[in-house]
């Protein structure tokens, strides 16, 4: 048995290298290629993404898997061996369903999708990209249906990136939250605007950048194993547990985009920069599930680097930074400017308070799309409906509308937005609990100290990677299951206090 678990695990550090070396490629590609290595990028790109298809789907993993399983039934639920074969038999018991001939032809479908996409969503042209959507809901259909006996369409779909949640849990989780939301946004709305002016004034790329860098190193992010490059769309990456690198973006005319992003960015990679190295080239060496990553990312950029605590520290420094634009402005009213909460039409740029409300729309219509209950002709208008019944204002064209996200354009439609709704309510339950263990976690950020903090998320969360999947995590990390209660009042504390209400 030792010498087939060696085979199983070597077999694993090969497919595991295959998919570092794409994501190698995939980052060169979003930071430093010049336009002319497209076409050959994305053929070098497919050719490994197929050689790790094969060797994920290879049917002597299948048969080492099942001869395992004995040897993982004789070892303890939570031992490095029995975790690797339990998830690495989930991974390749989905794979092998969906054949490789029909993967090919949708990785090559949402390719040429996303191309046309980024020239029409400039162009405000959805009927351009109406039959591509429609062909990519036919793929996931189709896939949806190489996993039957679910309860709803979706399921398999949201499966694939938060294991273990289904489109009625999600549903009930979220009405329930809207229901605590809605007030809230409406009891904010009554209140004069908070004034961002300060955030807006002319603030030099590289002083940002250093500004930034200086912020995670302090939280927690490891230079050593990682590093920062420019792109226009942030992301986090990883090559091995030693190099986790991030991304971010510079405005000039406005503050609070590459911090915000550095900061969320690093939540994402400190999760990995925080597995343990014995999971090193197998599965386990992964953050858990779309809701567990976003839940860092949302907890460090959120929780942590929106926090009064937070900046009772860092705008003294922020303020020498840049003595011009900030000089004069009070704490008060930076910390106000940076907690604005502001109906919009952009879910990427939306605030904490009405964030969720732009997740729950395109959750909703995947479920009807999926269903056939909506149908692609008709998704801007009800698209625009929906839109302004819950935000009280029409977005003007599509551009800003049904054409804002890359997700439906670039993968398939359906499991794609839960995770970041999942992820605030669990960035708020995991920090709620952080304290619990350490009240003097909110005092030490005042004194720009970060360890205790990163210390019990390293413990209870990041040292597993996918050990355990999001609910057992939860369960272990909190003693209960997923809760919506801290983050309302999570919320709610911090919003009524900012409000005065
Ligand atoms: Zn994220």
């Amino acid at each position: 048995m030792e010498q087939k678990f060696r085979e199983l695990k070597a077999r694993l550090q090969e497919i595991s290298d295959l998919g570092n070396i794409g994501a190698v490629l995939g980052w060169d590609q979003a930071t430093y290629m010049p336009p002319g290595g497209g076409a050959a990028r994305a053929r070098q790109s497919a050719l490994i993404g197929q050689l790790a298809h094969q060797k994920s789907t290879d049917p002597d993993l299948g048969k080492l898997l099942d001869d395992l399983r004995s040897y993982e039934e004789s070892l303890p639920y939570d031992s490095d061996e029995a975790s690797l074969i339990r998830v690495a038999r989930r991974g390749y018991e989905q794979l092998v369903r969906i054949p490789s001939n029909v993967m090919a032809e949708f990785y090559e479908h949402a390719s040429l999708s996303y191309q046309t996409w980024t020239e029409a969503r400039p162009a405000n042209n959805f009927a351009k990209m109406r039959p591509l959507l429609e062909t990519t809901l036919d793929f996931s259909r189709k896939f949806a249906n190489y996993f039957p006996g679910f309860e709803h369409i979706a399921d398999p779909l949201i499966d694939f990136n938060d294991y273990g949640m289904k489109a009625s849990s999600v549903r009930k989780l979220f009405a329930e939250l809207r229901e605590k939301l809605v007030p809230l946004a409406q009891a904010i709305s009554t209140q004069p605007l908070a004034d961002d002016s300060c955030l807006r004034a002319h603030y030099p790329k590289d002083k940002q950048l250093d500004f930034g860098k200086k912020v995670i190193g302090q939280l927690g992010y490891d230079f050593q194993r990682g590093r920062q490059d420019l792109t226009h769309h942030p992301f986090m990456t990883k090559f091995s547990l030693g190099d986790v690198r991030i991304t971010t973006r510079i405005k000039e005319n406005y503050l609070g985009d590459c911090l915000f992003s550095t900061i969320h960015e690093s939540g994402h990679a400190m999760y990995e920069q925080g597995i343990r190295m014995e999971l090193e080239g197998t599965p386990l060496a992964n953050g858990t599930s779309a809701g567990v990553h976003e839940s860092q990312s949302r907890l460090w950029e959120n929780i942590v680097g929106r926090s009064w605590n937070f900046w009772e520290y860092f705008y003294p420094e922020l303020q020498s930074t840049f003595p011009n634009q900030l000089g004069k402005v009070k704490l008060e009213d930076f910390y106000r400017a940076i907690n604005k909460v502001e109906k919009s039409l952009i879910r990427t740029e939306a605030d904490e308070v009405t964030y969720n409300l732009h997740v729950m729309l395109r959750f909703d219509f995947e479920l009807q799309l999926l269903e056939g209950s909506l149908s692609i002709r008709d998704l801007p208008e009800a698209w625009h409906e929906r839109f302004e019944k819950d935000f009280g204002i029409a977005p003007p064209d599509d551009r800003d509308g049904v054409l804002q996200d890359v997700h439906w354009y670039a993968n398939l439609v359906g499991g794609a937005f839960q995770g970041y709704t999942l992820g605030n309510i669990l960035s708020a339950q995991f920090y709620a609990e952080a304290v619990k263990a350490h009240s003097e976690i909110p005092e030490d950020m005042q004194k720009g100290k970060f360890s205790t903090l990163h210390a019990w998320l390293k413990e209870n969360i990041y040292q597993h990677g996918s050990k355990f999947t999001a609910s057992e995590i939860v369960q272990r990390a909190t003693n209960g299951s997923l809760s919506i209660e801290p983050y309302v009042k999570y919320l709610t504390d911090k919003y009524s206090r900012l409000y005065g209400f």
